[in-house]
């Protein structure tokens, strides 16, 4: 029986587990803190309830527009921060069940490598644990990166950890980091009623984004009191008595009553005693991969963000069912390779954004021949009748073929209608697939037929 040791449970170490033990695998899982990850208790899940309530509040505003008065409705931290606990907890006891209905070993505590085949666990109940195993998959994520120049101390300078929520609604956030993380912070306190400034270090926020859905956001922002800093770079930051003062790399300086920083995140690798099996990393410490998420050690896989490729928990999980596979030798049955272009995300502002495969002015800067179509969601019946046709649809497909290679969506319930251009562009679908769908009407997903027509 082959046996796998598993560091960390977050998405990929989780369904690494399952997969490999599903398929006959002798699976022992090690996690230091909670099953399903930083993606249950500190990412994906935290953040994106926090901007459930703030969408709340939010709508409760637009609600006059409907024909409703309202009177507004006041935020209540310490129930936001219970509700918070108790989904992330029910997530952990679903994959706390999961794994033990597949017969997957659980150890609590801290693993490392102690050779090419061994695995050192100091459990949370104070011994020490030593594994053998055949196939070895490094899943520990990665944490919020923290510049030299800043001191993070948890009460007026938070990384994002720290804010769901923090101990009091800011009255002005300065959010530092324009990426997907520090847009999403943007939006989720500006619905919780602070004044938010935000520093852009490009021209554009979302940089790695089209830059005409990255110029909706900016609109919305802009519409909303959003102040942006852009082309500025945070180089230093100042606790004052009531606040905080952030200082620009062009002498700009902003004052407010907290900063969060949003500059990205570094890996979970120097703890893991990598030389002690000869597991190289690269400069920013992520462990290169190949399309199999092996390491430079044949038997040693790694995943997630710890892998280098998207920090995404989608794709974190999609390798660990992969790499079950290739542990257990079916990767050359059925076994479709990780395009890693191919992955939808999605960003959790208002309107939402998500976006998938080839974008419009990739296409261009390769010079690649594309059709571009695109509809208003101003178009569309049913984002009138629920109060909100702002954003819009576009489909990039090839002009020769008619198979659809990308998609971007701006607009309410974007994370949940990209799943119909992720699935084109995964199966090679053309235009024709989507648009002659019988779909339902009134829904927003007619958009998709129209802009797909
Ligand atoms: C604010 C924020 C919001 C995000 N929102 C989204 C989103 O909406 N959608 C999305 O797809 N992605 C989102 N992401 C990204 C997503 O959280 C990560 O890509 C995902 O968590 C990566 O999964 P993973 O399995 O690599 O590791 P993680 O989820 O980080 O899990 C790693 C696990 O390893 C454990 N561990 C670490 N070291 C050890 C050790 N030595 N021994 C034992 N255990 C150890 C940790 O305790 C942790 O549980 C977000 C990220 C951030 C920062």
């Amino acid at each position: 029986m082959v046996r796998f040791v598993i560091i960390g449970g977050g998405p990929a170490g989780v369904q690494a587990a399952t997969h490999a033990a599903r398929l006959g695998a002798h699976v022992t899982l090690v996690e230091k803190d909670i099953l399903g990850g930083a993606a249950n208790l500190w990412d994906c899940v935290p953040s994106k309830a926090m901007i459930a309530t703030g969408d709340l509040i939010t709508q409760q505003a637009r609600s006059r527009g409907m024909g409703l008065r309202s009177e507004g409705v006041v935020p209540d931290l310490g129930e936001i921060r219970e509700r918070i606990e108790s989904i992330t907890n029910r997530l952990a006891r679903s994959n706390t069940g999961l794994l033990d209905s597949q017969g997957v070993r659980v150890l609590r505590g801290v693993g490392h490598l102690t050779g090419p085949n061994s695995v050192r666990v100091e459990t949370d109940e104070g011994e020490t644990v030593d594994l053998e195993a055949d196939s070895i998959l490094l899943a520990t994520g990665s944490r919020p990166r923290i510049p030299d120049w800043a001191e993070v101390d948890g009460d007026r300078i938070l990384i994002t950890r720290q804010a769901y929520p923090p101990k009091v609604v800011p009255e002005h956030l300065i959010v530092i980091g324009s990426g997907v993380t520090g847009v999403e912070f943007v939006h989720m306190f500006r619905c919780f009623g602070s004044k938010v400034s935000l520093v852009v270090s490009r021209q554009q926020v979302l940089p790695l984004k089209d830059p005409e859905v990255a110029a909706a956001l900016e609109t919305d922002f802009l519409s909303s009191g959003v102040k942006l800093y852009k082309g500025a770079k945070a180089v230093s930051l100042e606790r004052t008595d009531d606040g905080v003062v952030v200082t620009c790399d062009d002498g700009r300086t902003i004052n407010g009553s907290h900063v969060l920083l949003a500059i990205g995140s570094i890996p979970n690798s120097d703890f893991l005693n990598l030389s002690a099996a000869g597991v190289r990393t690269d400069k920013g410490g992520y462990i290169p991969v190949n399309h199999h998420c092996v390491s430079n050690v044949q038997h040693i896989y790694a995943a997630g963000d710890l892998s280098g490729k998207l920090p995404l928990a989608s794709v974190a999980s999609t390798q660990g069912r992969k790499i079950a596979e290739h542990a257990m030798g079916l990767d050359s049955l059925e076994h479709r390779h990780l395009d890693y272009d191919k992955a939808a995300s999605a960003i959790f502002t208002e309107p939402e954004i998500a976006d998938v495969g080839l974008a419009e002015a990739d296409a261009f800067a390769m010079g690649r021949k594309i059709r571009v179509t695109k509809v208003p969601f101003a178009a569309n019946p049913r984002a009138l009748i629920s109060g909100d046709p702002r954003g819009f649809v576009k489909v990039v497909s090839d002009p020769a073929t008619g198979v659809v290679l990308g998609g971007s969506i701006v607009g309410r319930n974007a994370s949940e209608l990209i799943s119909v251009i992720a699935l084109a562009v995964t199966a090679n679908l053309k235009v024709t697939d989507i648009y002659e769908s019988l779909l339902v009407h009134p829904a927003l997903a007619e958009a998709l037929a129209d802009a797909a027509d």
